[in-house]
């Protein structure tokens, strides 16, 4: 089915550090944790798989698509959440993610107000339309930048270190959201706290200096630490 695949992936930046060092993982359907500290190689790997960053050797493969070679037709089924998602801050967020809808090639404006629509509902956000993005919580901010990862109706959903900031009443909300988005899409999301994998990956991997630790089952990962 439509796993993704990464084989022996690396990446040493200019500056002579090894980010990744030979990344080997198997990632399928449902939620999948991307623990590890600050300075990990979490990020460098979140950019090259979203497409934004090259590594310099390795291979990473979504169903048949290979992203090195096809990147255009990866970021068509692709949504990305960066670690700090905030532009446009003083158009409403309707307005906003009309035209981000705009840039993903919804042309058609019956579509395009369905699906916004939709996504604001699927969000939580549609009652609070008319506000600023500016005007929004933490917690807000960031269900909104999970509505805009979603307007292509993606496979993958990478989501980076998404909870830095919010209070414990958001942070439940919006991983019940990524959950329910995890039902039907590979979403990949990175963190550097180990109850959050706990609670809500079916599969994990372990990522420190550059290189897989470990990669398998939560329960079973974080009882032996
Ligand atoms: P590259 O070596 O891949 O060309 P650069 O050194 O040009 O990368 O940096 C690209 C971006 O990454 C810049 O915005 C820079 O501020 C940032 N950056 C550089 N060094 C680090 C670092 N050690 N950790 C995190 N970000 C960095
Ligand atoms: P994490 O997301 O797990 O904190 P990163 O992927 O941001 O890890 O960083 C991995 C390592 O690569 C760190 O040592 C960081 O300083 C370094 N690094 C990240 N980006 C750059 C860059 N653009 N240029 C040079 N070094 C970088």
């Amino acid at each position: 089915m439509d796993n993704l695949i990464i084989t022996d992936l690396s990446k040493t930046y200019k500056n002579g550090v090894k980010a990744l060092q030979n990344i080997s993982l198997q990632i399928p359907k449902g939620m999948f944790g991307l623990l590890g500290p600050n300075g990990a190689g979490k990020s460098t790997l979140m950019r090259t798989i979203a497409t934004l960053q090259e590594a310099d050797q390795g291979e990473i493969l979504l169903g048949g698509l290979n992203i090195q070679s096809q990147p255009n037709e990866l970021r068509k089924v692709l949504g990305y959440l960066p670690q700090q998602f905030g532009v446009y801050p003083s158009l409403s967020v309707e307005m906003l993610l009309n035209h981000l809808a705009v840039l993903k090639g919804i042309i058609n404006r019956k579509e395009r107000n369905d699906i916004v629509h939709a996504l604001l509902h699927k969000v939580n956000l549609f009652e609070v339309r008319k506000q600023k993005l500016g005007e929004f919580s933490g917690g807000m901010k960031q269900r909104f930048g999970i509505a805009q990862a979603l307007l292509n109706n993606p496979k993958l959903l990478i989501v980076d270190e998404p909870t830095a900031g919010l209070d414990p009443v958001e942070r439940n909300r919006f991983y019940n959201l990524l959950s329910e988005i995890g039902e039907q899409t590979i979403v990949i999301l990175s963190t550097h706290i180990v109850d959050d994998v706990k609670e809500l990956c079916t599969k994990m991997a372990i990522i420190n200096k550059g290189n897989v630790v470990i990669q398998g089952n939560p329960l079973e990962i974080i009882e032996s630490l």
